[in-house]
């Protein structure tokens, strides 16, 4: 796979893919890519845990 494909993967959200970890071990600039969308993904899903439950 290519730079730009792994990069349209990760938009998808497909980042758990076996194609798309195997690049990641050969493109440290894709791994970079990576880490930053895997905390965006951490950050939101921090955040519907912080969400109150709703009123009763
Ligand atoms: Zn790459």
């Amino acid at each position: 796979m290519r730079c730009q494909e792994i990069r349209k993967a990760f938009e998808a959200g497909e980042v758990s893919g076996a194609e798309v970890k195997g690049h990641l071990k050969e493109c440290p600039a894709c791994r970079a890519v990576a880490g930053d969308w895997n905390l965006l993904r951490a950050g939101f899903m921090g955040l519907r845990t912080e969400e109150p439950p709703e009123p009763s």
